[in-house]
C-alpha cells in the first residue's frame, strides 16, 4: 500500500514524465524500443508475423519455423482474445502461455501477445516480451494503468492498438496512460470504422506519418485486421512502409481455411515469405533492412 506522500509524489513524477513526453514530442527523434531487439530503429523494418491465437504447439512453431527462417525476430499469437461475440473461439487462455514460451525459445523468438484482463498480467508478462492492448481495450483505462504498471517494472514496451473507433488524440491520451507509468509504447495502427464495408475496416495510413510526429514514437501496421483480407495485405504492407512505418504485424497460420479466428485475413507461412520477398526490394529503396 502506498502512503500518501508516496503517492503524491508519483503523481509529481507522472506530472514531470507527461510535460516532459510533451515537450520531448516536439523535439525528439523517435527512439527505438528495446525489446530484446530494438523495434523502431532507423533502419529497419520489422515484421511480427504469427497466428491470430494460439490453437495448438503444433500449429505455433509450424509459423514460428516460418518466422525464424526468415531472420524475423517477432512471433504474435493470442492466449487470451477478446471476440466480438461470446460464442466465438476466446483462446486457449492459461494452457496457450507455456505453448507461446517454449515455441518461442525453441526458435529464439520474442513473443507478442495480448492482455484483456489484470487478472491475467502477470502470467502473461512472464512470457510476453511486448505486451499487446487491442483495439477493444484501448480505452480501457484501469487496465493501461494496470499494464503500464507492470511493462515499467518488468521493462518490457506495450503494443497499443488504436481504438477501432478512436481518434488520433484519443489514441495519443490512452498511450499517455502507459507512458506516465512510465512504460515504453509502440504505438499499432489496426484500421478504424469508416462507412466502408469492403474491406473489414479501413487502413488510416496518414496516421502513420501523423504519430510518428505528434508523439515522437514508434509505429507499426496491423495489415491483417486493417483489411480482413488475406489477398489485400501485401498491398497494405507495402502502403505501411512507403508511408514510412517502422514495421508491421501479421497474421499467420499453416491452414488458414481450418482456423478458430481470423483465417481469413491470414497468410500461409509460404505467403508470408513471398511478402518478405516482395517487400524486400522496397525496403531496400527506403534505407531499411526487414528484421
Ligand atoms: C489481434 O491482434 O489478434 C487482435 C485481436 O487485434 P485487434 O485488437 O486490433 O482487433
Ligand atoms: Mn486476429
Amino acid at each position: 500500500m502506498k502512503g500518501a506522500a508516496e503517492e503524491k509524489g508519483a503523481q509529481g513524477a507522472n506530472a514531470r514524465t507527461n510535460a516532459a513526453a510533451s515537450a520531448d514530442a516536439l523535439t525528439a527523434a523517435p527512439a527505438a524500443v528495446d525489446c530484446g531487439t530494438a523495434i523502431g530503429a532507423q533502419s529497419t523494418f520489422t515484421i511480427i508475423a504469427g497466428p491470430c491465437a494460439v490453437e495448438s504447439r503444433t500449429q505455433l512453431a509450424q509459423v514460428a519455423a516460418t518466422v525464424s527462417e526468415l531472420g524475423l525476430h517477432h512471433l504474435r499469437a493470442g492466449a487470451y482474445k477478446p471476440r466480438t461475440s461470446p460464442y466465438s473461439f476466446q483462446g486457449l487462455g492459461a494452457k496457450a502461455l507455456p505453448m507461446l514460451r517454449d515455441v518461442a525459445a525453441e526458435f529464439n523468438l520474442r513473443t507478442v501477445t495480448e492482455i484483456c484482463d489484470p487478472a491475467h498480467a502477470d502470467a502473461v508478462a512472464d512470457v510476453a516480451d511486448i505486451l499487446q492492448i487491442g483495439t477493444r481495450n484501448m480505452a480501457n483505462y484501469a487496465l493501461l494503468k494496470t499494464v503500464g504498471r507492470l511493462a515499467a517494472v518488468r521493462q518490457k514496451p506495450v503494443l497499443l492498438k488504436r481504438g477501432m473507433a478512436a481518434t488520433i488524440e484519443e489514441w495519443l491520451q490512452a498511450a499517455e496512460y502507459l507512458r506516465c507509468e512510465d512504460a515504453a509504447v509502440l504505438f499499432c495502427e489496426r484500421g478504424i470504422r469508416t462507412f466502408e464495408t469492403a474491406t473489414r475496416f479501413t487502413l488510416d495510413v496518414m496516421a502513420v506519418p501523423l504519430v510518428k510526429q505528434l508523439a515522437a514514437a514508434t509505429v507499426l501496421v496491423d495489415v491483417s485486421h486493417a483489411t480482413g483480407r488475406a489477398d489485400l495485405v501485401p498491398a497494405a504492407a507495402r502502403a505501411a512502409l512507403a508511408a514510412g512505418a517502422d514495421g508491421i504485424m501479421v497474421e499467420v497460420h499453416p491452414d488458414p481455411a481450418h482456423a478458430k479466428s481470423d483465417g481469413r485475413q491470414s497468410l500461409t507461412p509460404a505467403q508470408l515469405m513471398q511478402l518478405c520477398a516482395e517487400l524486400t526490394p522496397l525496403a531496400v529503396a527506403c534505407g531499411k533492412k526487414i528484421v
